[in-house]
């Protein structure tokens, strides 16, 4: 993504009580920023939020939160739900690296990646969100029934990602080389890139998987 320096953004997101600050002092205790024990689902590379504020108006049942990296993009999201915070969602703003030190064992039932920055140099590889690298770290923090679900519209990634799943040791649940003309549509909700990429006419890969 390209980020221009949001002015004011880096303050704005340490002073939001929608974003969770210092969060590994919540390691294993997540649920009670929620004051409830219900599931918690993260999107890492939560990007201007619009797919996770959508599924926690939509989910009220689950806690959400959504993981980005960079403020100025992060300020985006929080705009939007600035009149009207739903109270399942709050977001953390980190690098997806340090995860597994940041939430503790079984504390994630589901893991959502959305058009992950691609990395297309071999030597970025690692950084590739779904690559062995971070699946050993979802492995330290999801439920035993815990999935990733990953939608992308770049082929190289997805079938890098198709054979990290495997070498990982992972079981791939489903996948789908046209989401969007599948039996996986249903109640799929449209990220910022997926409304562009589909609107150029692009399919959009999908998979789910286990560890
Ligand atoms: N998920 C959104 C969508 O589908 O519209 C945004 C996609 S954008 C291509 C990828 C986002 O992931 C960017 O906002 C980027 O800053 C974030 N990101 C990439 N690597 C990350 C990491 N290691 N940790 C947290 N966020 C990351």
């Amino acid at each position: 993504m390209r980020l221009r320096n949001i002015k004011g953004s880096r303050e704005a997101i340490a002073s939001s009580p929608l974003v969770v600050q210092e969060p590994a002092q919540y390691k294993g205790v997540f649920q009670s920023l929620f004051h409830n024990t219900n599931p918690i689902h993260i999107e890492i590379g939560t990007g201007k939020g619009r797919f996770i504020i959508e599924q926690a108006r939509l989910h009220p049942e689950i806690n959400y939160l959504g993981i980005e990296k960079y403020s100025s993009v992060l300020i985006r999201a929080l705009e939007k739900i600035k009149e009207n915070p739903p109270a399942n969602l709050l977001f953390i703003r980190m690098d997806a690296e340090t995860i597994a030190e940041v939430f503790g064992p079984e504390e994630i039932a589901r893991i959502y990646l959305n058009f992950s920055d691609p990395w297309p140099k071999d030597r970025h590889a690692r950084r590739r969100l779904t690559s062995s690298f971070f699946l050993t770290r979802y492995s330290q923090i999801l439920t035993l029934d815990g999935q990733v679900l990953f939608k992308t519209d770049n082929r190289p990634l997805f079938e890098f990602s198709l054979e990290q799943i495997e070498e990982s040791g992972w079981t791939l649940d489903s996948k789908a080389y046209d989401l969007h003309h599948s039996q996986y549509m249903e109640g799929n909700i449209m990220t910022e890139y997926e409304e562009k990429f589909s609107a150029e006419g692009k399919p959009i890969y999908y998979l789910a998987a286990h560890h």
